[in-house]
């Protein structure tokens, strides 16, 4: 498979290029050539195919040969080695639960398929260079980045995060791994980090001694293999005569996205809706047709505060650039942070189901749906676990979440992190440090 910049301006490249760069060098989305259909003996056959068969089938026309049949099975099936439950929630809704990985957010499936990838692509080319992994985060990026990358062979990660603007779990996922994954703690916001990263990747003398990759939301090996879990939410949905419409907490739309690729290669759903906080452009796109980002305004469910959300050309892609086609599949809305809560806590009331700030708006933007289309029902993906948000949940609740095991254990390890004031000298010299 052949992947070509959405800004039509570099040339199409292989699966491994597009991994290794992540981006284009015109800035342009790489986007596959050509849309695999999966077989409907597949679609048929779901809820009796284990998920690692499922995942391999449904990724392998986007690698081809360029990672060994074998090697590619064992990497989906490191990939998807946790539960992925449909629990259901009222007789209309239920919940995919994305969160049992081990950083307790859907991004873990995304980083662990991408960093074997790119181990394995790292170690076939023997570079020189050493390949560090630069990546700067506001939270839940990070967790899964050094998770999936941790004692990947060849590969040292590179995580900058605002110092004190991370919740206290997703501080502990970042710095308490050790061996090949570096912490930064900048003295500045996410932006200050952000602004680092990418003096350092347009920093020739730099990239001239290293071997710099991002393991960046657009990356493609992060972005396919996010297409499994619509597929292990079909194998669990009773009802095959009626497909479910699907509700995805949106912010940079990679998710979404995915799940709208597994659609169009063959996998039955019957409408998709982007649930957004109060980051609208894409609910005012929607309504308006125009496209206008906006500086992004924080809110409780801040894993979607994305003023720009880069996978949203993707999307249009998947759809021809033609508004009628994609209106007819996908819809958007925006959620308060008011509104948020308010559902929170009426369904942990009612239905004894504790869902997390970003579940919350997904499962609001489902219900206003379905009570328009009263003949459907859906499915909301819960892509993290309430624990991560506790200082938003328990308030709201009245009640403590308890830690699972896992993360109670990383609560207790000692941070290591290093502290940096955002300035680029500072960080130049730590990464050739590192040589
Ligand atoms: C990253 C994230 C999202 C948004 O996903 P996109 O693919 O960027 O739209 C939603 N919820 C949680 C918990 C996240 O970490």
């Amino acid at each position: 498979m052949k992947y070509f910049s959405l800004n039509q301006q570099a040339p199409a490249v292989s699966f491994q290029e597009a991994t290794i760069l992540g981006q284009a060098p015109d800035k342009g989305l790489y986007f596959p050539e050509r849309i695999p259909q999966v077989n409907k003996s597949l679609i048929d056959a779901l809820q009796t195919t284990s998920n690692e068969e499922i995942a391999f089938q449904v990724i392998h026309p986007y690698v081809g040969n360029e990672i060994p049949d074998e090697l590619l099975y064992t990497i989906v099936q490191e990939t998807v080695n946790f539960p992925i439950p449909l629990v259901p929630v009222t007789d209309q809704i239920a919940a995919l639960e994305l969160f049992h990985g081990p950083t307790l957010a859907f991004k873990d499936i995304g980083a662990r398929f991408m960093s074997r990838c790119l181990g394995y692509f790292v170690g076939q080319q023997q570079r020189k260079e050493k390949v560090v992994v630069l990546v700067a985060t506001s939270g839940d990026t990070g967790g899964a980045v050094a998770n999936g990358f941790y004692d990947v062979e060849g590969v040292e990660v590179v995580i900058l995060y605002p110092s004190g603007k991370v919740s206290s779990v997703q501080e502990q996922q970042l710095t308490t791994l050790g061996k090949n994954i570096q912490a930064l703690e900048i003295n500045g916001t996410f932006d200050d980090c952000q602004q680092l990263v990418k003096q350092a990747f347009s920093d020739q003398s730099l990239t001239d001694r290293l071997f710099l990759t991002s393991a960046n939301s657009i990356n493609v090996a992060r972005w396919l293999p996010q297409q499994f879990y619509y597929f292990f939410a079909l194998k669990q949905w009773q009802d095959q005569e009626h497909p479910p419409v699907i509700s995805v907490p949106s912010g940079n739309f990679g998710n979404i996205c995915a799940g709208l690729l597994a659609c169009k290669s063959g996998l039955p759903v019957s409408h998709f809706i982007a649930a957004c906080n109060a980051n609208d452009v894409v609910p005012r796109y929607m309504q308006t047709q125009q496209y206008e980002t906006m500086k992004a305004v924080p809110t409780i469910s801040n894993a979607m505060d994305v003023g720009n959300p880069s996978n949203f050309v993707r999307i249009l892609e998947l759809f021809h650039q033609n508004f009628p086609e994609l209106q007819q599949k996908f819809t958007s809305v925006s959620i308060s942070d008011q509104e948020t809560k308010a559902t929170l806590k009426r369904v942990y009331e009612q239905q004894h189901y504790l869902l997390d700030p970003h579940g919350a708006v997904g499962y609001l933007a489902l219900e206003r749906y379905l009570n328009e289309h009263p003949q459907e029902r859906g499915i909301v993906l819960e892509t993290a676990h309430p624990v991560k948000f506790y200082d938003v949940v328990e308030p709201v609740t009245g009640d403590p979440v308890p830690l699972p095991d896992a993360l109670s254990h990383i609560m207790k390890l000692p941070k290591l992190a290093t502290k940096m004031d955002p300035s680029y000298e500072a960080l130049r010299s730590f990464l050739l440090k590192m040589k």
